[in-house]
């Protein structure tokens, strides 16, 4: 059985280039699109996370022996973009005009823990949450809330999808698989990371506060789109965190996001979020890439509204073209920050030192977390 024989919607979509349309139809039939390009963007997200492997590789220790013994292969980093759809018009002069502008902003967050969460399971007096058994690893208590907040906003919409075997589809599921003996496989991933770094307010303001930088005639938003390169495909429950994510209007990032928007005098109301991802290869529990080497690319115009089910959108770097894309333009990478979940004999400070090496001074001393501007 499959989706295309229960008739529910798949949890994901395979595309060839990523190139997305959005339609926001606004309530008075007035009509405003963006058409978001995708295979330049991802191929920039694959070679930052390769940087960041040559940085991780390179680090030496006082004996001259690699600082990571750990091999990158049994590591999946992952690295995104956040691109934001907005229009210069006020809602009151009528007219938004037919295109929205964007902007694009790496992640990048120099200094914070983010960038591995190796403490998330290592100390774990600090760390371990309430009433969890002293298992392998440890918990971190607001990770788990937003968490739990991700997945409640897919549990209320995951009679629409089909769902595979083995997935966490309740909350009484959630709380086992917490408590349980492999969360740390199960949750603790690269991609969980990126969505708990999306969801903490000091970054919800810094992107609010780049884009208004950016762009100050900027009044009202219209969705965001977030991009991920994965080394490895995702998995069904980063799935269903992402769709809970495009479904947070009324709790947790759609909604933060919204809140702080409007301090910086954008306005904004039940915000689209649309997802890309693009990934190099099959996870052990992933369908193969082959799934996503699809010959055409159909159903790129996603009409946005309240009622419209929103979609995350898969390309494997193969039909992305990213390594062609790439050629000679690797001396472009200057710098990389992504987010990792990494094994307990993951040197953090070391990595995070080199990569924070390679921001300006002035950027080092904020205390806030930065955006690279994608021009
Ligand atoms: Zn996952």
């Amino acid at each position: 059985m499959n989706s295309r024989t229960t008739g529910k919607l798949p949890i994901f979509t395979a595309t060839k280039s990523l190139k997305s349309t959005y339609l926001f139809a606004d309530k008075d039939e007035e009509k405003i699109s963006a058409t978001v390009s995708g295979s330049a963007l991802h191929a920039m997200l694959h070679a930052k996370v390769n940087w960041m492997f040559d940085v991780r590789t390179s680090l030496l220790d006082k004996e001259n022996l690699p600082v990571y013994k750990t091999s990158l292969a049994s590591l999946n980093f992952a690295t995104a973009a956040l691109t934001f759809l907005y229009s210069d018009t006020p809602k009151e002069e009528g007219y938004f005009g037919d295109t929205a502008s964007q902007q694009t902003f790496y992640i990048k967050a120099p200094g914070l823990a983010i960038v591995s969460s190796y403490d998330f399971y290592t100390d774990q007096y600090k760390y371990r949450q309430n009433g969890v058994e002293n298992c392998r690893n440890a918990r971190d208590h607001s990770f788990n809330l937003m968490l739990e907040e991700r997945m409640n906003a897919f549990f209320g919409v995951a009679h629409r999808y089909f769902l595979p075997d083995g997935s966490v589809t309740t909350p009484k599921n959630l709380e086992e698989s917490i408590s349980g003996k492999i969360f740390h496989e199960t949750f603790h991933h690269s991609e969980q990371a990126i969505m708990h770094y999306l969801n903490d307010l000091d970054t919800l303001l810094a992107f609010t506060e780049a884009l208004h930088k950016a762009a100050p005639e900027a009044t009202q938003l219209h969705g965001v789109v977030l991009d991920v390169f994965t080394q490895r495909m995702l998995c069904h429950n980063c799935n269903y965190s992402l769709i809970g994510m495009q479904h947070s209007h009324e709790k947790g990032f759609l909604n933060a996001l919204g809140t702080t928007a409007n301090i910086f005098g954008i306005d904004s109301s039940h915000l689209m979020m649309g997802v890309r991802v693009s990934a190099e290869r099959a996870a052990s529990h992933s369908p193969p890439i082959d799934i996503l080497d699809e010959p055409t690319d159909t159903g790129q115009v996603h009409l946005v509204g309240e009622k419209t089910v929103p979609s995350i959108l898969q390309a494997g770097i193969k039909s992305l073209g990213t390594k062609e894309l790439m050629e000679g333009r690797q001396s472009d990478i200057t710098s990389c920050h992504a987010t990792l979940f990494s094994s307990s004999d993951f040197s953090r400070k070391m990595l995070e030192n080199q990569l924070g090496k390679s921001m300006s001074p002035e950027s080092n001393k904020r205390k806030r977390p930065l955006m690279e501007h994608n021009r």
